[in-house]
């Protein structure tokens, strides 16, 4: 789920479509699993509520397969009521993501994840959660999976260049970098 969650992040530009209504963010993700649409768009959004609303969006001439598509073609995320949504440390402005199977069954999907991240990183530094930051959340998997398989390392006999040591070189730059994710400098 993060990893598809991340894979928004990577093509947000054309996968994730934030809209203002009534002052309230919401957003809209095309579906991972469709392969009618290779991008969101203003238009699609707006037939995609026709839909929703039970009109006919406007191009499908009403013809059921047309409007079938566009139906499937996204999720909308919003904030909802309390009631709504499952308080939880990966929910924590509480979204809703509407007509989601995976939403409807644990209380959190990619869609969520995906969103919180962006909601979170637009936030000012000294309020984010590293916790809802999908690339911590990936590396920090990562490393631990890296600690449990831990083949002895072999000798590095003397004056042959270290292999290790620039291992570690390159472990440290991740660490680095793992901070600043954890402090909220970098998102
Ligand atoms: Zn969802």
């Amino acid at each position: 789920m993060k990893r598809k969650a991340r894979v928004y992040l990577d093509t947000a530009q054309h996968s994730m479509l934030k809209q203002i209504v009534d002052g309230d963010e919401v957003w809209y993700l095309l579906s991972q699993s469709q392969t009618v649409f290779k991008k969101i768009s203003a238009t699609l959004v707006a037939k995609y509520e026709q839909a929703r609303r039970g009109e006919a969006p406007r191009g499908t001439g009403g013809k059921w397969e047309a409007v079938a598509d566009i139906c499937l073609s996204m999720y909308k995320v919003q904030e909802g009521s309390p009631k709504a949504s499952l308080e939880c440390d990966l929910n924590p402005f509480l979204l809703v993501c509407g007509k989601c199977k995976a939403f409807a069954h644990d209380g959190i999907c990619k869609h969520v994840l995906a969103v919180t991240h962006e909601m979170m990183g637009a936030l000012p530094i000294e309020s984010r959660s590293s916790e809802n930051n999908l690339k911590y959340m990936l590396k920090s998997i990562g490393k631990r999976r890296k600690k449990t398989s831990g083949r002895p390392q072999r000798v590095t006999p003397a004056l042959v260049p270290s292999r290790h040591l620039e291992n570690e070189d390159s472990s440290d730059e991740e660490e680095e970098a793992m901070r600043r994710i954890e402090d909220g400098e970098a998102w």
